[in-house]
């Protein structure tokens, strides 16, 4: 059957829809007649049109197969049986048996108990669903690709169709619900960067519409694509000189794997095979686009997975070039504070709004290894993603909260929802100008210990954050983040480049940096791994890195050559044995003395140290203590390997707490160990971040602490509060307690002792 659909096929059937949609008679009278031409071309017994109404409803618009007097009668809610299965999802399905379904709803008064089989598709605008074609067989059918594709295909064809108005009124279109206008609607999601934004939903690229889908020419059709081609390319070399991007800054690096992107040729090829099936140049771009989503969608790897946003930027891109609709929402008549809402977004969309009017993000999908998420972070901009149905209930100019610290959106929220948001809002931002005035304070508690507070990095573009947030230096500096963002290994000179950069920037404060922490789940697009069922627990950091010296070795180069002539801190990650240690540091030496005997100047002093975050370790402190010059305490992966707690599951999130006896002792037996042998030492998970852990850590002896730069105000608040001996006394009672969590204890000291936490 399959055999069928060649591109010669499918070519006939567009060739016959067009001609329909061109012959006189009404949007109705057209659409009766597509189904039947449907159908037949795609050997269905069935073919039906259902367009989505005010109410969030799908109302079967005209069939061919099913009982005639169905149309205009049968209605299913979004969400609702496979239709509206189909529509909430966006995405296609075929189902050789669709009875046996889970969502399969049975409609009496369509007849179509007889059949079996069932293949739907979205017809998509702005990707939401504004209809679901669909075509049912009696047999058990099994789909083709080809049959998915061509369906696919005629979906946008129905598109314009409905896009037209003649079927549905603009104005019908423009509301999914009429009581929803008024109604708030809460959206749970995920955190992609923290923060509260309240503003008006703009949404990402309203309409790129394709008026013209079949064409006569294909040589005529990929000529206009290449002009296309040439014209995006340009557009993308003028966001690289209006954001006034350099070399080495990584929204450049970002935008340098897009580019790359613009210039692949397997996606320009699908393009020019799309032609030949009768499409013009912007339907092909947008049918490949389709192609390419259902297939990264498949893919379980998440780098790879978020290239499908890259691709989607660029396709539109293309296709108003190609339509000459070259209005995208970041240069329309934009309000002043806009929330952008979008299925996803691609670092270079973001980075055309302008920042000023920008307050925050709401996407459908997205992950916080994303670009976007990324850049997103070096922006401060509160951001939510994975909020299933968003796009089919937010509505351009709707209010909405982004409340990226409860991670969920907030769409039209009520008069007092909001004033409570705003309150907290405008509390956030007393707060962050009251921290602000702490930059130039010190550290000190009120008994006089000086704290050093530091600041985790991974990005150029955070040490932008360095100077504002009157943190000490870089306790973490983590170099996976630049290789992740890339779309090759960096070479030694770019890596040299790249920490030669944050040297600078970071002028004489201390940096830490980090080796390379990947594997696992950490994947590297350029580098093969085998997959590992317990990727946390697997070949990363320092494991894969000396299971591959020579990367390794390059990174240590670059750091050598970066750090010539001043100082240089380097650690090593997910250190489980002293033999680890000692391999990695031979590594550092082998490096050392090549570099010197090339007459490179050296850094002065290179002070190497070790991230104590896999609990073994301890159990070798003494002979460890002897050979670093500073220990990293990552409480990330220390509390999940102590209590063996996965990290990132969220079912595990608050099952135990590092505020516990358990954790607490443990931690400050290494500060113990650590002060005997005067070896610095620091905290650079996420407990650091928050002031009522950093309080405890205080108590239990640590004197360096390291986070992202928006806690270095509130940890510095709550350590200028404190007193640290009576707290010490309080922690070793707390401490023998057999308790599950001694965070209600904490909490109450601090109010009793006035300490803002
Ligand atoms: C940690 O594990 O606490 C840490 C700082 O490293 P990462 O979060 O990068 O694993
Ligand atoms: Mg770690």
């Amino acid at each position: 059957m399959a055999a069928t659909l060649g591109p010669g096929a499918t070519r006939r059937l567009l060739k016959r829809l067009r001609d329909t949609m061109a012959a006189g008679g009404t949007a109705q009278q057209r659409l009766d007649k597509i189904v039947k031409i449907i159908a037949g071309e795609l050997i269905a017994e069935v073919c039906s049109v259902y367009i989505t109404r005010a109410g969030q409803v799908l109302e079967l618009f005209a069939t061919e197969g099913l009982k005639p007097e169905a149309v205009h009668k049968t209605r299913l809610r979004v969400g609702e049986g496979i239709v509206g299965e189909i529509a909430e999802n966006a995405r296609p399905l075929a189902l050789a048996d669709a009875q046996s379904h889970p969502n399969f709803a049975f409609r009496p008064e369509t007849g179509e108990e007889i059949f079996h089989s069932m293949l739907g598709v979205p017809i998509l605008r702005s990707g939401r669903a504004i209809g679901v074609v669909a075509i049912q067989n009696r047999t058990f059918r099994e789909y083709a690709d080809e049959e998915v594709e061509a369906l696919q295909t005629v979906a946008m064809v129905l598109a314009e169709l409905v896009a037209s108005g003649e079927l549905v009124s603009p104005d019908e279109m423009l509301r999914t619900e009429d009581a929803g206008l008024v109604a708030s609607e809460r959206i749970e999601g995920q955190k992609l960067n923290e923060g509260i934004a309240i503003g008006i939903v703009v949404l990402h690229q309203p309409r790129v519409s394709v008026r013209q889908m079949v064409a006569d020419d294909p040589a005529a059709e990929k000529k206009r694509l290449r002009e296309a081609a040439a014209g995006m390319r340009t557009d993308i070399d003028r966001i690289f000189a209006d954001a006034g991007l350099e070399e080495g800054d990584e929204r450049w690096e970002i935008l340098e794997t897009y580019r790359m992107f613009a210039e692949d040729r397997g996606w320009f090829s699908r393009i020019a095979d799309a032609i030949d099936t009768g499409l013009t140049a912007e339907a092909a771009v947008q049918r490949v686009q389709e192609d390419n989503r259902a297939r990264l969608a498949m893919v379980s790897d998440p780098y790879i997975r978020e290239r499908i946003t890259d691709f989607d930027d660029l396709a539109n891109r293309l296709v108003r070039h190609l339509t000459g609709d070259r209005t995208a929402a970041a240069d329309t008549d934009l309000p002043d504070d806009i929330v952008l809402v979008a299925r996803n977004l691609g670092p270079a969309e973001l980075l055309e709004y302008d920042r000023r009017k920008l307050k925050g993000v709401a996407l459908e999908e997205g992950s916080s290894t994303s670009h976007v998420a990324i850049i997103a972070h070096a922006l401060d901009l509160p951001m939510v993603g994975h909020a299933a149905g968003l796009l089919s209930r937010a509505e351009p100019g709707d209010p909405v909260v982004v409340d990226a610290m409860g991670g969920q959106i907030i769409l039209r929220p009520r008069e007092d929802v909001r004033d409570t948001y705003a309150a907290a809002l405008r509390a956030r931002q007393e707060r962050r100008a009251g921290y602000a005035a702490l930059k130039d304070l010190p550290a000190v508690t009120r008994d006089g210990t000086p704290i050093s507070l530091n600041m985790n990095a991974g990005l150029v573009l955070d040490l932008e954050h360095l100077a504002e947030s009157g943190a000490d230096g870089i306790g973490l500096y983590r170099t996976e983040i630049p290789f992740m963002i890339r779309s090759t290994m960096p070479d030694v000179v770019e890596q040299t480049d790249l920490y030669r950069r944050i040297l600078d920037r970071a002028e004489n404060r201390p940096v830490v940096f980090r080796t390379l922490d990947i594997g696992g789940d950490k994947v590297l697009p350029y580098l093969d791994a085998n997959p590992q069922e317990n990727p946390a627990m697997g070949v990363r950091a320092i494991r894969l890195t000396l299971d591959r010296p020579a990367i390794l070795r390059e990174q240590v180069r670059g750091l050598l050559r970066a750090a010539g002539g001043r100082r240089l801190d380097i650690m090593f990650p997910m250190v489980a044995e002293i033999a680890e240690f000692d391999a990695a540091k031979e590594l550092l030496e082998i490096e050392v003395t090549r570099e010197s005997k090339r007459g490179r100047a050296l850094p002065d002093p290179i002070r190497i140290g070790v991230m104590l975050e896999v609990p073994s370790l301890y159990w070798q402190l003494p002979q460890l203590l002897k050979r670093v010059d500073f220990i990293s305490v990552g409480s990330n992966d220390l509390m999940q390997f102590f209590y063996a707690s996965d990290r990132g599951n969220p079912d595990m999130a608050d099952r135990y707490d590092p505020l516990s006896p358990g954790m607490l002792s443990f931690l400050r037996a290494i500060a113990r160990d650590c002060e005997a042998t005067h070896t610095q030492l620091t905290l650079c998970g996420d407990m650091a971040s928050r002031p009522l852990e950093a309080m405890a850590l205080l108590g239990i002896g640590y004197r360096r602490l390291s986070m992202p730069f928006p806690a270095i105000g509130p940890v510095k608040a709550m350590v200028r509060a404190l007193d640290l001996p009576p707290l010490a006394k309080y922690l070793d009672e707390i401490c023998r307690l057999a308790d599950h969590s001694v965070r209600k204890k904490l909490g109450d000291f601090a109010r009793d002792h006035n300490i803002p936490v």
